[in-house]
């Protein structure tokens, strides 16, 4: 396993666009790149990260407001 050779010094600051609120959290920096790059799966290289910052990365919105607009979704 290559787990301890990453380096989560890379921070990334992100606000929900939903709601504004701002979130703080490390990665490593080719781990970031290779998501943004489509070249691995957010799931995979980012797995240390908890599904709320991941969601972020993906789609700038926090786990809060994901959870409502599913709810929205699934009244309608
Ligand atoms: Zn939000």
């Amino acid at each position: 396993m290559w787990e301890s050779a990453k380096m989560k010094d890379y921070k990334v600051d992100i606000a929900c666009q939903l709601c504004g609120q701002l979130y703080i959290f490390y990665v490593d920096k080719e781990d970031l790149h290779k998501v943004l790059n489509r070249e691995a799966y957010c799931e995979d290289v980012l797995n240390y990260l908890t599904d709320n910052e991941r969601e972020l990365i993906l789609s700038r919105t926090c786990g809060n407001c994901f959870d409502k607009l599913m709810e929205d979704i699934n009244e309608n």
